[in-house]
């Protein structure tokens, strides 16, 4: 591992400042996906931030506008909340779907919305891909059993983080520091597919940090659920997932947020089937038809067709489970 300069500033201001000024940083939260970056070569940073001792990054804050928790927040914080888990059931699931107990221990919101793709390619430093300023997406045509089927322009990532699953659904927002200012943004906007930029993930530029993520209360109190299939049941990245969230007076459905994870280079965002929930009785929708029509846009690659059946049915199941 190259060596690199190490410095724990407590002002967001302080932290982005170095991150900008000094080429090849890294903000260090947990350390979980960056530090394995380091070691497998994929990234050789000169300067390493670490976030702990920044306080606007850390804690939960409940008021009248919902939730806010600090990027700095542990998953197993968000998973055994009490709060979370009566109120916004899908993120408690999605949190508790991460990984393993040691890895939620340490690992951050923040850093599992801004970790880095599975795809082996990307992983491996013997294939420049696209994504590493080489000239070639070695998925298509080589292994894309992992890989996207929705959303893929050039490159075919799938984004890892279960979290980002479930904010999606529930329309949370994001907050950045930027040019030495606080922004904030819906979620969904945070997002990049390759379209925009092949290289990254989200909008973050060199010295934007990510300092918490708002849910609204809007978004509490319904019913909401968090599934996930897996290869390896003991613990892996999600192969499809889905994360609904649903409200309803009297059987009439006035609130709704769906999204789905391990399909797309971001979540994907399923607006559509949110259109065909707000406003409807329940008994009058047809979650069969919802289901399959909703992915008719979906591009098989080689090996990765399974990923549309999975997908179609926990989006059928989950809205079973909040509908019914
Ligand atoms: C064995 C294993 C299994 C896993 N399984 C799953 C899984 O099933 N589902 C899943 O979702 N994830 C899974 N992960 C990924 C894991 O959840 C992430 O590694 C973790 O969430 C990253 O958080 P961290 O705090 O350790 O981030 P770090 O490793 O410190 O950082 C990750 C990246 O995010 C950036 N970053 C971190 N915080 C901020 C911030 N506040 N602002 C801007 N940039 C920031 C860092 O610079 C770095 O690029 C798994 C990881 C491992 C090792
Ligand atoms: S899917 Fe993306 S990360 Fe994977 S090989 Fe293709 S360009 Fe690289």
């Amino acid at each position: 591992m190259k060596t690199f300069t190490f410095h724990k500033p407590t002002e967001l201001e302080e932290a982005s400042k170095l991150l900008k000024n000094i080429g090849q940083g890294h903000l260090l939260a947990g350390g979980t996906d960056l530090v394995t970056e380091m070691k497998q070569g994929v990234i050789e940073p000169n300067l390493l931030i670490s976030a702990s001792d920044i306080k606007d990054m850390s804690g939960m804050v409940w008021n009248n506008s919902g939730l806010t928790i600090g990027s700095m927040v542990t998953l197993d914080e968000i998973a055994s909340d009490a709060g979370i888990g009566s109120r916004i059931k899908s993120l408690a699931e999605a949190a508790i779907s991460i990984a393993t107990p040691q890895i939620r221990n340490i690992a951050t919101l923040g850093g599992n919305l801004c970790q880095r793709p599975r795809c082996w390619y990307y992983r491996n430093v013997r294939f420049n891909c696209l994504k590493k300023g080489g000239e070639k997406c070695f998925a298509v045509g080589g292994s894309d059993k992992y890989n996207a089927i929705l959303g893929g322009s050039s490159c075919y990532i799938v984004h890892p983080s279960d979290s980002a699953t479930a904010l999606v659904a529930l329309k949370a927002k994001v907050e950045i520091f930027r040019d030495l200012q606080r922004v904030s943004i819906p979620i969904d906007d945070f997002f990049v597919g390759p379209e925009v930029d092949v290289a990254r993930e989200n909008i973050l530029e060199p010295g934007d940090i990510l300092i918490s993520v708002q849910i609204p209360k809007e978004s509490m109190d319904g019913k909401s659920v968090y599934l996930k299939a897996k290869e390896r049941q003991s613990m892996d990245f999600a192969i499809a997932s889905v994360a609904v969230m649903v409200k309803m007076e009297k059987g009439l459905i006035t609130e709704a947020g769906i999204a789905a994870g391990g399909v797309a280079p971001i979540p994907w965002h399923l607006s559509s089937v949110e259109g065909k929930l707000i406003g409807y009785f329940v008994e009058d929708i047809d979650v069969k038809a919802i289901s399959s029509e909703v992915f008719a846009d979906a591009r098989i690659l080689g090996q990765n067709g399974y990923k549309l059946q999975l997908v179609q049915t926990y989006l059928e199941r989950a809205l079973n489970l909040v509908l019914r």
